[in-house]
């Protein structure tokens, strides 16, 4: 399909009725799943959907990763399952951190999600489950090896294997963990972790094992295993610079001008007069805010609680980068395009916020946070355009 434009599907408010627009190329995600599929082979490529795929729309990443090969999602909790299994056909889809009593244990059946048990509560539980239904149910395991989130013990987890081995009560097609430090790669976690995950997979000879993130991803082969659980890295933000270049930017947000304005030298801008004027100036007042994940903590001047007195956000337009001025503040925010070759911007415009021009880690890092919160705080107003194919 090379060189074809790519086909275009709106959803949410109109484009001339939002204030901003989303664009999500599932050409890109595809495309970061096969890359990624590459790169870890033969250890295979899980797609991590939580979140509403990380905020980009969990009904259209799910059929582009599928269509692209990928047979293995997790999500985080069981609607979000639910939603998945509409549209994922017969992959398997994990539930990390759904708690598994006799009512979810019903749910998760009817729509064939397969839980991650995290407590010897949530194993006795699906044990019994499978007993009352005569079959045995799939389960991944989840063991912690030191972060200290989720997951039972190592003793724990020796004591199941044992008894599962004589009832069978479980079919625990995979085990996992979870890396609390891979985003540090000299951090001396990873290899604990690593050590001490390969000692619980031998309890369980005949279950995959499953303990890297992206960041982990860029670890190394041996910490691939058979499975690698990919989130972040797919929607085009890698974590750790081993996997910078394999992927590329999936989604663009941009905000619409609603007015240009002249103001002048000495005149303030915005919430609380955080920015007063040093020149006169032309502003560009825009229609998203922190209600759309523009995160008020990326403002251009005037928050306290940011850290360490990192500048605010840039936005790009036109071929220039352009300062956030001010306080970001629910609905708006204000740039300052007094810089700009004078035509250059008008009314109407849409300025980039994050996206191809402007890395969506530059942005989380003005507002001293991660692209993964940036993500998940998208939001529903932007009109969204989902591009399929390659472009
Ligand atoms: C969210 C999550 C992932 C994906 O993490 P990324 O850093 O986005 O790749 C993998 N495993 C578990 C257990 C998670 O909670």
């Amino acid at each position: 399909m090379a060189g074809k434009a790519p086909q275009v599907h709106g959803s949410g408010p109109a484009f001339d009725l939002a204030g901003g627009t989303l664009t999500i190329d599932l050409g890109a995600l595809a495309g970061n799943w096969r890359a990624l599929a590459a790169l870890c082979a033969p250890a295979r490529v899980a797609s991590v959907v939580k979140a509403d795929a990380y905020g980009l729309g969990i009904e259209h990443a799910v059929p582009a990763l599928a269509e692209a090969g990928c047979t293995d999602f997790f999500v985080a909790t069981i609607p979000e399952g639910v939603a998945a299994r509409e549209v994922a056909g017969e992959a398997r889809i994990f539930v990390l951190s759904a708690r598994v009593t006799p009512e979810t244990a019903h749910t998760l059946r009817a729509h064939r999600l397969i839980p991650v048990l995290n407590t010897t509560g949530d194993i006795a539980c699906w044990e019994s489950e499978g007993w009352s239904g005569g079959a045995q149910l799939p389960a991944a395991l989840h063991v912690d090896t030191g972060m200290n989130r989720l997951g039972v013990t190592h003793e724990e987890a020796a004591f199941f294997a044992q008894e599962n081995a004589l009832t069978r009560a479980i079919h625990v097609p995979l085990l996992i963990s979870h890396l609390a430090c891979a985003d540090e790669p000299g951090h001396a976690m990873n290899a604990r972790q690593l050590e001490s995950f390969q000692r619980v997979a031998g309890l369980f000879p005949h279950s995959d094992s499953s303990l890297s993130n992206s960041a982990g991803i860029g670890l190394g082969a041996e910490f691939r295993r058979a499975l690698v659980r990919a989130g972040i890295v797919l929607y085009g933000a890698p974590p750790v610079a081993a996997l910078d270049g394999v992927v590329r930017p999936v989604a663009t947000a941009r905000a619409r001008v609603l007015q240009l304005r002249r103001a002048r030298s000495g005149e303030i801008v915005g919430y609380g007069g955080a920015a007063r004027l040093q020149r006169d100036s032309l502003l560009a007042v825009t229609g998203a805010g922190y209600a759309d994940g523009l995160l008020r903590a990326a403002s251009g001047a005037g928050v306290d609680q940011r850290v360490g007195g990192t500048p605010g956000a840039q936005g790009w337009i036109a071929g220039h980068r352009v300062p956030v001025i001010g306080r970001i503040s629910m609905d708006l925010t204000i740039f300052d395009v007094t810089d700009l070759p004078a035509g250059s911007v008008g009314e109407g415009d849409l300025i980039e916020l994050f996206g191809n021009n402007v890395p969506v880690e530059a942005f989380a890092r003005a507002a001293g946070t991660i692209p993964y919160e940036v993500l998940t705080s998208i939001g529903q107003r932007y009109h969204r355009e989902y591009l399929r194919g390659e472009a």
